[in-house]
C-alpha cells in the first residue's frame, strides 16, 4: 500500500505534463516538477494559495479571464464532468504560455468529490509550428525541391520591379538560366542524382545572390534571376560569375565528380516592356547561348 503510494508519487513528479491538485475551494494542494518548469512558480510559492490569486489566472484566446465563473476546473468540480481546453496561463516572468489543459475531479475513498486535478501541456512550439505551416500554405510561393521562389513568386516579383521602375526609375535585369544537356545527365546518372544537381545549382544561386535579388525556379531545369538596380556591364559580369560558379561545382556520385554547366540569356528592362516581353527576350537570348555552344551568356 505504502509502496504503491510512493511509486504513484514518483510517476506524478516525473511527468512531462504539469499537474496540480486543488481542493473544493480551488486552493492548490499539490504542484509537480513539470508545473514548476512550465510556469516558473515553485511548489512552495503556490501550494496553499488559490489559483486565481495572481498565480495562473488562465485566459482564453480573446483575453477573457477564466477565474471568474467560467473556469473549467471549477465547472468540473461542480458537475463532475472531465473537460479539455486550450488556454493561456500566466508565467511567473510575465508572459502568457499557450497550454492544453485536461481537468477531472479528485475523489476520496467514498467517491465524494474533494477537489480537482488539472494536467497541462505547454503547446507553445506546437502553436508556432501551426502558424508557420498556415503562413506557408497561404503563400505557396516556394518550390518544393529547391526551396527557391516558384514561378508564381517570380511573376509577382517582376511585377514589383516594374512598379519600382515606374515610381522611382530603378532599373532591373533578368537572367534566364537553363542547365545544359540535362536530359542526357538524367539518362546517364538517374533522376535522383539529377535532383541533387538541381538542388546544388539552386543553392549556389541563393548563396551568391545579393539580398535584394531573387532567384527562382521557372520550371524543370530553368531558373530566373531578377537582378535589381543594375547596368548592362554589371549584369553581364554577375551572370558570368554564377555561370562560372556552377561550372566549378559538383556532386560526388559513385566516387565520380559530376558537374553541369548553365547557359544564360541576360537582358535589362526596356521602356515598353511587360513581364511577357522581358521574359521572351531573355528566352531568345538563352537560345542563342545554346546555339553558340552552351556554358555561355548572351546579353541583349
Ligand atoms: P539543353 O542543353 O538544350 O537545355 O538540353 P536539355 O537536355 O537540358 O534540355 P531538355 O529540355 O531536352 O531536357 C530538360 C531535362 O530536364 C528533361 C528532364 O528530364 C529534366 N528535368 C526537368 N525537371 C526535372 C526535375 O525536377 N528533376 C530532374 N532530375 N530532372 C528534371
Ligand atoms: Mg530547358
Ligand atoms: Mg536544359
Amino acid at each position: 500500500m505504502d509502496l504503491e503510494k510512493i511509486s504513484y508519487k514518483r510517476v506524478i513528479e516525473n511527468l512531462h505534463d504539469g499537474l496540480y491538485f486543488v481542493d473544493r475551494d480551488r486552493t492548490i494542494t499539490y504542484w509537480n516538477k513539470a508545473a514548476e518548469q512550465i510556469s516558473g512558480f515553485a511548489a512552495n510559492e503556490v501550494v496553499g494559495k488559490s489559483c486565481s490569486d495572481n498565480i495562473l489566472t488562465h485566459i482564453d484566446s480573446e483575453g477573457n479571464s477564466l477565474c471568474m465563473g467560467m473556469c473549467p476546473l471549477a465547472e468540473t468540480i461542480a458537475d463532475g464532468k472531465p473537460r479539455e481546453a486550450e488556454v493561456y496561463m500566466h508565467h511567473k516572468n510575465g508572459h502568457r504560455i499557450p497550454v492544453s489543459i485536461r481537468v477531472s475531479t479528485l475523489a476520496d475513498e467514498n467517491g465524494d468529490t474533494i477537489g480537482g486535478i488539472e494536467l497541462f501541456t505547454d503547446i507553445s512550439h506546437q502553436a508556432a509550428n501551426e502558424l508557420r505551416v498556415k503562413e506557408l500554405e497561404k503563400m505557396t510561393l516556394l518550390d518544393d525541391l529547391t526551396q527557391l521562389a516558384n514561378r508564381n513568386f517570380i511573376e509577382r516579383e517582376i511585377q514589383s520591379r516594374f512598379e519600382e521602375k515606374k515610381r522611382f526609375n530603378i532599373s532591373f535585369g533578368i537572367l534566364f538560366i537553363d542547365i545544359d544537356h540535362f536530359k542526357k545527365f538524367n539518362d546517364t546518372y538517374g533522376h535522383d542524382t539529377g535532383d541533387k544537381v538541381l538542388k546544388y545549382v539552386a543553392d549556389s544561386f541563393a548563396a551568391n545572390a545579393r539580398p535584394f535579388d531573387v532567384y527562382g525556379r521557372w520550371g524543370g531545369e530553368e531558373f530566373i534571376g531578377i537582378i535589381r538596380n543594375i547596368n548592362e556591364t554589371d549584369l553581364e559580369a554577375m551572370g558570368n560569375r554564377v555561370r562560372s560558379l556552377i561550372e566549378n561545382s559538383y556532386v560526388i556520385h559513385q566516387n565520380e565528380k559530376l558537374s553541369v554547366s548553365i547557359s544564360i540569356g541576360a537582358t535589362l528592362v526596356k521602356e515598353d516592356d511587360s513581364i511577357e516581353s522581358i521574359i521572351k527576350r531573355a528566352d531568345i537570348l538563352l537560345y542563342k547561348s545554346k546555339k553558340t555552344g552552351r556554358n555561355v551568356l548572351t546579353i541583349g
